[in-house]
């Protein structure tokens, strides 16, 4: 699938709109979601034009998935959610139910979160 320079978070990663920061790097930025589904609820993106899982994983350079994996990780013990627990989840295309094509993270916590999936 063909980036979309005009997608949300491509918006916020050029600084056309705003975002409620948590955490930054060379290779993510991490911000709180707007509409949030648990009292904690951030998402995590890479500085970098990927849309799935596959594409970042298959063409983003080495020091990039690292940097993502490790970003992600320092955004959930800024949020202090690593003695609480919390989840971490993607969204990919249709059936994963994506609406921003522009590969994140959700970041959830602060309450038990029950199952693992809606019915
Ligand atoms: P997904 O369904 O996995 O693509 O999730 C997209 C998420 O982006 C949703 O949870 C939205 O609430 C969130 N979102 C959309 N626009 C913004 C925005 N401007 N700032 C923060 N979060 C946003």
């Amino acid at each position: 699938m063909a980036y979309d320079q005009d997608n949300i978070f491509a918006k916020i990663l050029r600084g056309e709109i705003p975002c409620n920061k948590v955490y930054e790097d060379a290779y993510a930025l991490a911000f709180h979601d707007i509409n949030p589904q648990a009292p904690v609820h951030v998402l995590v993106i890479p500085k970098g034009e990927y849309v799935s899982f596959i594409d970042f994983s298959a063409k983003a350079p080495a020091d990039m998935i690292t940097g993502f994996m490790r970003a992600v990780g320092e955004t959930a013990k800024i949020l202090e959610l690593e003695s609480p627990g919390y989840r971490i989840l993607a969204n990919i295309g249709q059936d994963g139910g994506m609406e921003v094509p522009h590969l994140h993270i959700h970041i959830f916590g602060g309450r038990r979160l029950g199952p693992m999936l809606a019915r």
